[in-house]
This record gives C-alpha cells, sequence and structure tokens, in this order.
C-alpha cells in the first residue's frame, strides 16, 4: 500500500496532473485543497474521498459535500496538522503558498513544491533536505547532475507569449494576449509570469537554493524540449530532453524513482535542428536584475509581492503590459536595503511592498 499525500491546489493545472500521477500509482488522497473551482473540487471528492478538504472561502462551504471542510488561509494550515501524511504536494499559486509550506515542514512532512514563490520568498529560511521541487528545470537539472563537479548550470525558457511580437505591439497587448503561451498549458500567473520572463527569473533564484550555486544562467530554446543542461568542469555539457508535460517531475516526485514510461519517448530525427538564444532586457526588462538579484536573493519577497500586484494591475487595466517590469523594477530599487532577518521580517516587507505598488 503507498503512503498517502496531501495535494493543496488540486484544481489548479499541477493540481490537476498530480492527481492523475497519483491514481496512475494507486496513491491514496488524505487532503484536497482547492480554491473557488468548486465544481472541479467536488469531483475530484467524489473520486479520490480525502478525508479532510480545504476552500479559500468560507461562505463557499455549504456548496461542498464532505463532513470536514475547512475555510481560508488558517483552514490549510489547520488541515495540514490534521493529516497524518508525511508528504504534500503544494501545487498553490502565489505567496498564498508561503505559509503552508512552512508548516508542513515544521510538522516534518516532505514538500514536493510547484510554489515556487515559497522559495523565491524565503528560500534563506526553508529546509531545502525537506523540499523536492515540482519544477520541469530543476527536476531536469537533478536528472543530470550527479557527483560531477559543474562550472554552470542552464535552464531554458520558451520565450512566452510575445516572443516574436515587436516591442511596440507589445506594449499595448492585453492580459488575454499575454496568455497565450506557445508550448505550456499552465496557470494564468505563471503564463503571465513566462510572458515577462520573471518565472525564469524566479526559477533561477529557485535552482540557487535547491543547488547551492550562483553559477546558473538561462536561455531561450523555444520548443521547451531541453528544459535544463550542466556544463562540467571537465567540459562537457549534458542536456535533458523531455516532452513539455509535467507529469515527469510530479511522478519523480512522487514517487523518487520511475521504471515505466511517463511520457512517450522523443523522436530524435523529428526535433530537427537546435537552437538557443539570448534573453535581451529589451525585450524582457526584469531581466536586468537577474545578476543582482542572484548575488542579493533575500531581496525575492519584494520582486514577488511587487510581481504579485503588478499583474492584477495589469489584469484589471492598470497597467500596461510593460507596467508590470516598471513596477517591479521601481520597487526593487525602493526596497534595495530590506534584509528580512526572519519569516515575520518577510511577511513585514511583503506587506509594505504591496501598499507601495498600489499607491
Ligand atoms: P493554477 O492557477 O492553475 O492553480 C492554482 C491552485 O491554487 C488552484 O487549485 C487554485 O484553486 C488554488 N488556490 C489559489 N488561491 C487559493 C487560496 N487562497 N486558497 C486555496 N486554494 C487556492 O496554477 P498552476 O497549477 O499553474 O501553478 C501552481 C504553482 O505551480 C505556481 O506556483 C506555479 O508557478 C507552479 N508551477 C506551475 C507549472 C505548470 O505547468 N502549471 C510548472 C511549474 C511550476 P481554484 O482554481 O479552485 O481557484
Amino acid at each position: 500500500m503507498q503512503e498517502s499525500i496531501v495535494v493543496l491546489g488540486s484544481t489548479g493545472s499541477i493540481g490537476v496532473n498530480t492527481l492523475q500521477v497519483a491514481s496512475k500509482f494507486n496513491i491514496p488522497i488524505e487532503a484536497l485543497v482547492g480554491g473557488r473551482n468548486l465544481a472541479l473540487l467536488g469531483e475530484q471528492i467524489a473520486r479520490h474521498k480525502p478525508k479532510y478538504v480545504a476552500i479559500a472561502d468560507a461562505k463557499d462551504r455549504d456548496s461542498i459535500d464532505h463532513p470536514e471542510v475547512l475555510c481560508g488561509a488558517e483552514g490549510i494550515l489547520e488541515l495540514l496538522e490534521r493529516t497524518q501524511s508525511k508528504r504534500v504536494v503544494n501545487a498553490l499559486v502565489g505567496y498564498a503558498g508561503l505559509a503552508p509550506t512552512l508548516r508542513a515542514i515544521e510538522l516534518g512532512k516532505r514538500v514536493a513544491l510547484a510554489n515556487k514563490e515559497s522559495l523565491v520568498v524565503a528560500g534563506e529560511f526553508i529546509d531545502m533536505k525537506q523540499i523536492t521541487p515540482i519544477d520541469s528545470e530543476h527536476f531536469g537539472l537533478w536528472y543530470l547532475l550527479g557527483d560531477r563537479p559543474f562550472h554552470k548550470l542552464y535552464i531554458t525558457a520558451s520565450g512566452g507569449a510575445f516572443r516574436d511580437w515587436e516591442r511596440d505591439a507589445i506594449a499595448t497587448a492585453s492580459f488575454e494576449d499575454a496568455l497565450r503561451h506557445p508550448n505550456w498549458s499552465m496557470g494564468n500567473k505563471i503564463t503571465i509570469d513566462s510572458a515577462t520572463m520573471t518565472n525564469k527569473l524566479f526559477e533561477i533564484l529557485e535552482a540557487k537554493w535547491l543547488f547551492g550555486s550562483s553559477d546558473i544562467d538561462a536561455v531561450i530554446e523555444r520548443r521547451s524540449i531541453i528544459h535544463a543542461l550542466a556544463q562540467f568542469k571537465d567540459g562537457s555539457t549534458t542536456a535533458h530532453f523531455a516532452s513539455a508535460d509535467m507529469k515527469l517531475p510530479i511522478a519523480f516526485a512522487l514517487q523518487g524513482s520511475i521504471t515505466e514510461e511517463i511520457l512517450p519517448p522523443l523522436d530524435l530525427l523529428e526535433l530537427g535542428e537546435m537552437r538557443f538564444e539570448t534573453i535581451t532586457s529589451d525585450k524582457y526588462p526584469i531581466w536586468q536584475i537577474k545578476e543582482h538579484l542572484l548575488q542579493n536573493p533575500h531581496l525575492g519577497v519584494v520582486v514577488n509581492a511587487a510581481n504579485e500586484e503588478a499583474i492584477k494591475r495589469f489584469e484589471s487595466g492598470k497597467n500596461s503590459f510593460f507596467g508590470i517590469a516598471d513596477q517591479v523594477l521601481d520597487a526593487y530599487s525602493c526596497f534595495g536595503n530590506h534584509h528580512a532577518k526572519s519569516i515575520d521580517d518577510i511577511i513585514t516587507i511583503d506587506k509594505e511592498v504591496r501598499a507601495y505598488v498600489c499607491k
């Protein structure tokens, strides 16, 4: 009998894939956490029969057919306390995922972490031994790295929705335009972060915490078939190829090792030529802080808070697309002297940055 898991964010893109992988390996689901997609959560409850459920808003409680429904941010933490499972998949989106990551670790649970914002915001305060990342690039790096000393690690970016757009057209692009990702089907927030390249900035920070190195960079690989490359001190470079499908990293995060087919193998002759491109600050203005942020990873909390608020403003029409990066870069220079000494400081800085961006 497989050990059970808790799935936070079960109704999202990663959550749905996680439940499919869990079903494939007969992994019992002890608890499910969803937000506002109550119809899908209802189907998941009927199918997986979790002991506990949590939802975002108490006013929706009566719409859920389950005897143990907890609500709100506190409800998620209480759910973690009640559960016996030793493993939690955190597929919540944004800053809301941080507190559950911290609480799960405090409770001695391992976290299969899709919520990269947890590491971006508070990597300094998180025990990496308790984390298995669910991100295709970090999975790729893990797959490539053995004990050999490496010179540099690379992750790849698709370039997002506007990679082939002229700068002038991007300047007037809509929220819906930014959601048209060329390769991946993902939640809205990460899709916007892919268009601005903030997602790759976050992944570089994530890699820094996970692999303990600042020798990390990113390049554009348009097809999202190569996810990561490792350059070793001996001069050789290895690359991780796989289809753009999160079930592979999720399967490894849940099972540890895999001996059966999760994705069909790539047809090498179909791949044709390989090409890597530079990420430029002209098209992706956020990229200008990449090196500084790598050297000052404690500023991730500033970037994340400003980014979340600036995206909301873009969605509501108060910001242009480039306005997102403008607001993040402005907050980054304004809050550059902040260095949190504790999680309480992180919470304070997060609030201050949000207030500054929304003023
Ligand atoms: P989605 O937006 O698709 O899913 C987010 C999930 O969180 C949904 O289940 C949503 O519920 C739930 N949720 C949001 N707010 C709350 C809340 N306040 N209380 C309870 N539940 C809440 O996002 P993704 O699955 O795309 O991404 C999740 C995380 O994984 C992000 O951090 C992302 O960066 C990361 N990631 C995603 C990848 C992908 O391929 N999608 C790849 C690698 C990492 P509901 O929908 O019911 O409102």
